[in-house]
């Protein structure tokens, strides 16, 4: 999420204030990146996918953000999966992300093109925070990975949500996200965001949404994460000064929304 050491303007015993900028709405954890909220984050912090983990695409590096990476890897620990699956795609420059959308248009034509790849901008992958997943077979397909719900795959896929994944592009969402169904496509928006998505079969827009209902001087959201009770809540961006107020003792994590305002997390 946001490093937010440098945003505290206030640090008493029992509670501390944190100063949020603007530019810290595009960046963190939750940001929606789609055709609709161009991605404007500035803050990518990237790191080598561990080949260890994940069998690489091709020979060149593969990033994908700090946030994500120990989670990825706590996850595949679960599975026992460590180099049984393939890694397609993680970070990509706007550049990569134009030269893979004319390529396919080229290729597969518009209609294929428009289903599965997004435009320069409004693609998760420049984020860092998406990665494309696969089972090891010996033609990969860049676009759309071979993801079957058996074997190492589907139990990726069921434990996702519990390290803060989420397959962000599913079939009765297509009329929302605009994508077809990814099933190789996870996204992650941190704990305990995603158990909050699948319980109420939220894709991220929705969550989104929904989100901003639950305010600070209004009402939280209650959810639990390990056992341990946590509070969401969303704070409306106040151009340079949005300020929060969280009790000193809390760990907290803050997320912007890449629209208009930030998601706070605190852990009870
Ligand atoms: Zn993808």
């Amino acid at each position: 999420m946001i490093e937010l050491m440098d945003r505290v303007i206030c640090d008493e015993k029992d509670f501390k204030i944190v100063k949020l900028r603007k530019e810290d709405i595009y960046n963190g954890s939750l940001i929606l990146v789609n055709k609709n909220h161009k991605f404007l984050g500035s803050n990518l912090d990237l790191i080598e996918v561990d080949d260890t983990y994940l069998y690489k695409y091709d020979q060149s590096p593969m990033y994908v953000s700090k946030l994500m990476d120990n989670s990825l890897k706590e996850l595949i620990d679960a599975i026992n999966g460590q180099q049984k699956m393939v890694a397609v795609s993680g970070y990509r420059s706007k550049d990569e992300q134009r030269e893979i959308y004319d390529k396919s248009i080229f290729e597969n034509g518009i209609e294929f093109t428009r289903k599965y790849v997004a435009r320069p901008m409004e693609s998760e992958h420049q984020t860092g925070l998406a990665i494309d997943l696969g089972e090891v077979v010996e033609n990969i397909d860049f676009i759309c990975p071979s993801f079957p719900d058996i074997g190492i795959c589907k139990e990726f896929k069921d434990l996702a949500k519990s390290y803060g994944f989420v397959m962000r592009y599913s079939y009765d969402k297509e009329d929302i996200t605009g994508i077809s169904e990814e099933k190789w496509h996870f996204r992650y928006v941190g704990r305990p965001h995603a158990e909050i998505m699948d319980k109420y079969n939220f894709c991220l827009e929705e969550y989104m949404d929904f989100i901003v209902d639950f305010t600070f001087d209004n009402r939280y959201l209650f959810t639990t994460d390990k056992q341990e009770k946590v509070q969401v809540y969303y704070i409306e961006g106040k151009g340079d000064n949005t300020e929060i107020k969280i009790d000193s003792n809390k760990k907290y994590s803050v997320s912007g929304n890449n629209i208009n305002g930030f998601i706070v997390t605190v852990w009870l």
